[in-house]
């Protein structure tokens, strides 16, 4: 089967492009999803970052603190690597799982950190999402009601608009509101078809 990495900055639209590709029935992995839940309440990797980070890091009732674990990331580089430690191996072994379930010509795995996790080799190609920065702090800006500056330090956090678009095999440009996104994913399905068709 062939794996097209989805992938792109914050904000830059990779959930609205996976949407797209779930509609035309491909199968879509969604790294963030599984990350997400790896952690919830009662899960054993929660335990181990409680483990590392301590019991602050929990609310009243079990569950992880979000707010508090993003700000101890973005202030201590040594903390961050823990938890990297901790959750990117099972979150690689949980997408892993999932592909071996799957029966399609091709899936999308959404990787939002697809580079800066070294999950790269996990992909046969990539497929970026771009927006100029300037859009996607806006878009975040009004979806999650976050600080300019918190977004530009997430940015800033992550590799650069220029590292990411020349890494791709294919780029969707999600720049206007009218993207046309129905239409440029439905031209890389078709060529994602003809890929794997050739693959078989
Ligand atoms: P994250 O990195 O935070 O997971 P993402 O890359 O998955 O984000 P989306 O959630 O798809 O990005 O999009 C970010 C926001 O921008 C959403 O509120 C979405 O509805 C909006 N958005 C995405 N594409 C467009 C577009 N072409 N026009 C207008 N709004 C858009």
């Amino acid at each position: 089967m062939l794996k097209i990495g989805l992938t792109g900055g914050i904000g830059c639209g990779k959930s609205t492009v996976a949407r797209f590709f779930a509609e035309l029935n491909v199968p879509v992995v969604d790294a963030d999803e599984i990350a997400h839940q790896l952690v919830e309440k009662g899960q054993p990797a929660l335990l181990k970052i409680q483990q590392v980070l301590g019991e602050g890091i929990l609310e009243a009732d079990g569950s992880l603190n979000r707010k508090k674990l993003r700000d101890i990331i973005f202030s201590t580089p040594a903390a961050k690597k823990n938890l990297e430690a901790i959750v990117h191996p099972l979150v690689y072994q949980s997408i892993q799982a999932k592909l071996e379930q799957l029966n399609a010509s091709y899936c999308i795995i959404c990787i939002p950190l697809l580079f800066e996790t070294g999950m790269s080799h996990i992909v046969d190609r990539i497929l970026v999402v771009d927006c100029p920065v300037e859009v996607q702090i806006e878009r975040v800006r009004v979806r999650d009601n976050l600080t300019v500056a918190t977004i530009q330090s997430i940015i800033d956090s992550q590799v650069s608009r220029d590292f990411r678009t020349a890494k791709a095999d294919d780029l969707i440009n999600n720049t206007k509101t009218d993207a046309r996104l129905a239409e440029q994913v439905k031209k890389l399905h078709n060529l994602y078809l003809s890929i794997s068709d050739c693959q078989d």
